[in-house]
């Protein structure tokens, strides 16, 4: 069996296939991963989606912590909320005690 051209074209093909779709369910889960590294590095898009790099990002107003607010986006391309890395203008967030 060793060496058995048909039989390594087979499982060849299949693991090509195998991580194409790997890949595919990868980019769709990607987003819902909390942890997930940032791809801004590895693009060098510093004004990109930190989850997929893609610059479709859409404002959808602003998430507070308990000391800063920062500006929030809507990825388009991976469907994901992200929040800018710096605070905006607005300073930290003034709490009640
Ligand atoms: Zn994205």
């Amino acid at each position: 069996m060793s060496g058995h051209v048909p039989s390594i074209n087979y499982v060849v093909k299949h693991c090509e296939q195998d991580v194409l779709v790997l890949e595919a369910v990868y980019n769709k889960l990607r987003r819902l991963d909390g942890c997930h590294p940032n791809v801004q590095v590895f693009y060098g898009k510093p004004d990109g989606c930190p989850r997929c790099g893609s610059e479709h990002l859409e404002s959808k107003g602003y998430r507070a912590t308990q000391l800063y607010v920062y500006q929030k986006f809507f990825c388009k391309a991976c469907k994901s909320y992200v929040r800018s890395t710096k605070p905006t203008l607005m300073g930290p967030r003034v709490t009640k005690r």
